[in-house]
């Protein structure tokens, strides 16, 4: 059958489950069976593809249309410009994630600094950071060995060779060390959020997007232990929800920490708050 003729195919029946983005769904499984760029989809539209592949196609439109999502299908997601590999075990890369990026590479000079990336997943942050800055020391810790090994799978096939990654619950391996910058996005959804039935997120680790107390419990556990890990005049940046951003600050201040504030989200949400270490 031809190429197009699948899509259109592959697309009605996304779109009939309920996928926000049928063709665009279609496009990046085709793509990925035929190991091939979505622009040469176009181009070839007409040709023909063998039963062997239309049958692993159909596989993943199959699991497509109960939810399963496209970057656990493909096993890729985009973050930063970089193409990571995804594990059913972490959370999927959000573009929202992009403004803890951008505030932590505004914040420090480009020469050596020392960061931490608390709750690492598949290793997006670290590995913006690190790719971004040469100089920089990055360590990445999840508590989940299935985190770290993938974090440094994808430092390794992307050729980023100062970010290291490790087993740790949150602080708990790291004694005495120091960082002059310490990020993360911790999970921040509350147990009742109805976000959680929806789309993607049901096949995420509910452990990394559930927190206790209204989901504030890891932020405010993190406001409170980061303090003895940052050098003085040393930043910690946390990703928050939407209607956050105001306990955040304030959980913050009341830490001691200083010149406490909030960043916007590319689609304008309160998103990333930040404190410095002044003491
Ligand atoms: N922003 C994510 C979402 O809404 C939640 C990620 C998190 O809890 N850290 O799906």
């Amino acid at each position: 059958m031809r190429i197009d003729r699948l899509l259109v195919e592959a697309t009605a029946r996304l779109a009939a489950a309920g996928s926000p983005t049928p063709r665009l769904d279609a496009e990046v499984l085709l793509g990925h069976v035929l190991g091939r760029e979505r622009s040469w989809l176009y181009t070839w539209n007409d040709h023909g593809v063998e039963g062997f592949l239309r049958a692993r196609f159909a596989a993943l439109i199959a699991a497509r249309v109960v939810g399963e999502p496209v970057a656990y299908l493909t096993g890729e997601r985009e973050f930063w410009g970089l193409a990571l590999a995804t594990h059913a075990a972490t959370l999927i890369p959000r573009p929202d994630t992009e403004c803890l990026v951008e505030t932590a590479l505004a914040l420090r000079p480009a020469t050596a600094q020392r960061v931490l990336d608390l709750g690492t997943g598949s290793g997006a942050i670290a590995l913006a950071l690190a790719s971004e800055r040469p100089a920089w020391r990055v360590t990445g810790v999840d508590r989940i060995i299935e985190a770290v090994t993938l974090a440094s799978a994808n430092a390794r096939r992307l050729g980023i060779a100062n970010a290291d990654f490790q087993v740790s619950d949150w602080f708990a391996a790291l004694t005495d060390q120091r960082f002059e910058l310490i990020v993360a996005n911790p999970p921040y959804l509350a147990e009742d959020d109805p976000h959680l039935a929806l789309g993607d997120v049901r096949f995420e680790p509910r452990s990394a997007l559930v927190a206790g107390g209204e989901g504030l419990a890891d932020l405010h556990y993190l406001i409170g232990a980061a303090r003895h890990y940052l050098e003085t005049e040393g930043w910690l940046l946390l990703e928050h929800g939407m209607a956050q951003g105001e306990a955040v600050r304030e959980a913050l201040n009341q830490a001691g920490y200083g010149a406490v504030a909030t960043r916007l989200d590319l689609a304008g949400r309160p998103r990333v708050s930040l404190g410095r270490r002044d003491d």
